[in-house]
């Protein structure tokens, strides 16, 4: 056996809390809460509401009082957008359609800049977040990641940021999480952050098992699935 598969199995050997569901897992100072888009648009009555959307809010609201450094993310369609079913002749909501960079799913009408519909939900309570990053705002271009757009090529300049203040691991929570939670937190792997996804304090939209895929996915890219309960927050 060669030192470094003695190292490998050494590593393998050790308890990892996420999985264990053991010791609690501690925001330090170098993490982030990162907010999903608990908008009124994807909440019930809005108009692209999330199953139990508002069910994150209170457990967001809890969460958040064990970070220092909190991030929200809304969704700021201009009108008439890209990912918007009635942009185009004879779509209806939840098909696709091919655009320049791939498969689009068709949208209702939501989000859009400006509107009560696109505003945070109003019992989100984070008056310590420090930044608001908006997103999907190019009209020809949707974007569920935070950090990219559905180009693929556009950035947010999320990572930047976060970088350049120091974070290293994000706690990923908000709406929805088979589409804007799961690729905002496979983003952040690709651009180096641990991350957890705290599962309830998300609800999916889970359009043809997009759901189950979303988690499937999430774990080859190493995100790592906790409850609010496996944080320590003071
Ligand atoms: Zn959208």
């Amino acid at each position: 056996m060669t030192a470094l598969n003695r190292r490998s199995l050494l590593l393998a050997a050790l308890p990892w809390p996420a999985l264990a569901g053991a010791a609690p897992i501690k925001p330090d100072a170098s993490s982030a809460l990162i907010v999903v888009d608990v908008q009124n648009c994807f909440v019930t009555g809005g108009t692209l509401p999330v199953k139990g959307g508002e069910e994150v809010v209170p457990v967001i609201n809890k969460i958040s009082a064990g970070f220092e450094n909190i991030i929200v993310t809304q969704d700021w369609h201009t009108a008439g957008h890209a990912s918007f079913a009635s942009s185009y002749a004879g779509k209806k909501p939840f098909e696709t359609t091919k655009l320049v960079y791939g498969t689009q799913v068709l949208w209702p009408d939501h989000c859009v800049q400006g509107s009560d519909d696109a505003a945070l939900h109003k019992d989100l309570k984070l008056p310590t977040a420090q930044l608001i990053v908006r997103k999907g705002f190019h009209k020809g271009v949707d974007s569920y990641s935070a950090f990219e757009e559905a180009d693929r090529k556009t950035s947010t300049g999320l990572a930047g940021y976060l970088k350049a203040r120091g974070i290293k691991t994000l706690y990923v929570t908000g709406l929805a999480t088979d589409f804007c939670v799961a690729w905002t937190a496979m983003d952040a792997r690709k651009a180096g952050f641990a991350v957890f996804v705290v599962e309830d304090a998300t609800r999916g939209i889970d359009l043809n098992g997009s759901l189950a895929a979303a988690w499937k996915a999430m774990a080859a890219k190493g995100v790592k699935r906790i409850q609010s309960a496996d944080l320590t927050l003071t």
